[in-house]
Order: C-alpha cells, then structure tokens, then sequence
C-alpha cells in the first residue's frame, strides 16, 4: 500500500494545475490564536461590527493583534507556508486558495493565492469607503487610518464575514 504522501506526489505529478487548499488549521499551527481565547464567544458578534470598530477602533486592533497580526508580523509563515510557496516557485503548485485571513502565504512568498474570506490586504475605511490593498497598513502598531478622512481602515471583507457568522473561526 502506498503511503499518502507517495500517493499525493504521483497525483502532483500528473496534474497539470495542482491547487492546495488551507484553512485555519495551517494558521494555528504557526501561532494564530484562536477568536474564542482573546474575546469570547459572546463578545465576538459585538467586536466585529462596523459600529464598533468605528468607536473603539485601538481597542478592536488590540484584539486583531493578539489573535492574528502577532503571528502574522512576529512570528512569520510556518514551514508549510513556505514549502508550498516553494513548490509554486518549481512549477509544481498552480496557486492556493485560502479562508486565511492572516496573508503568510503571501509573505512566504507565494504568487497565485485567493483568499475567498478577504484578509488584511483588502481594507475599506468604515467613514468614507475608501479601499486600501496593503497588509502592511496593519503593521504600524495602531488601528490603520483612512488617508482621505481618517476613519478606521478595517479589513472590510473579514467584517463582513464575521457580521455574517461570527461564530464559525470560534
Ligand atoms: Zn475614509
């Protein structure tokens, strides 16, 4: 019987657009703190609403920052983020999809990445709409500022989410 992993190389091998698919489980593995230890469950659906946000916006990059931009900023991509990064570089992985939100694909180096939940790369202002593409904004040790009016930039798409079903990443 072939091992899984012999399994999955062969099937590597024949394919000719090979996509890898990552949750949170991969983020967890490398330091991503789960939702429910930094605001509680019950806390979760009041946190990330947009009015929140809007008047608590140091608070709510306070618990962005414990359950996702410490591992993002700090601790970096894990040995399977880079590993499949490399594996894009070799030809041998067409892209990756991900309910990521965290961008450590992108960090380790990875081209062709979907992140179908959003994430910090893709920021909308809560005051005027304005959208800011840049993970970086969330690296600056504060809530990111809208350059146009000054209002919370927050990774819009994850609100959105998380409006939706705060409970699922719990
Ligand atoms: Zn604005």
């Amino acid at each position: 019987m072939k091992s899984e992993y012999r399994q999955i190389k062969e099937y590597m091998d024949q394919s000719k657009k090979t996509v890898a698919v990552t949750g949170s489980g991969i983020s967890y593995l490398y330091g991503m703190s789960r939702l429910k230890r930094s605001v509680g469950r019950l806390n979760a659906g009041r946190i990330f609403s947009a009015s929140y946000v809007r008047k608590n916006p140091e608070e709510f990059y306070k618990v962005m920052k414990d359950s996702f931009l410490d591992a993002t900023f700090v601790k970096g991509p894990g040995t399977v983020h880079k590993q499949l990064a490399e594996l894009e570089k070799q030809g041998k992985l067409y892209g990756i999809v991900t309910q990521n939100l965290d961008c450590l694909h992108t960090i380790a180096g990875s081209q062709n990445v979907i992140e179908f939940q959003g994430s910090f790369r893709d920021n909308i202002c809560t005051d005027c709409g304005s959208r800011y593409y840049d993970y970086q904004v969330w690296n600056e040790g504060h809530m990111p500022r809208c350059e146009k009016c000054g209002g919370a930039a927050d990774a819009g798409s994850v609100l959105q989410r998380f409006r939706i079903d705060c409970g699922y990443f719990l």
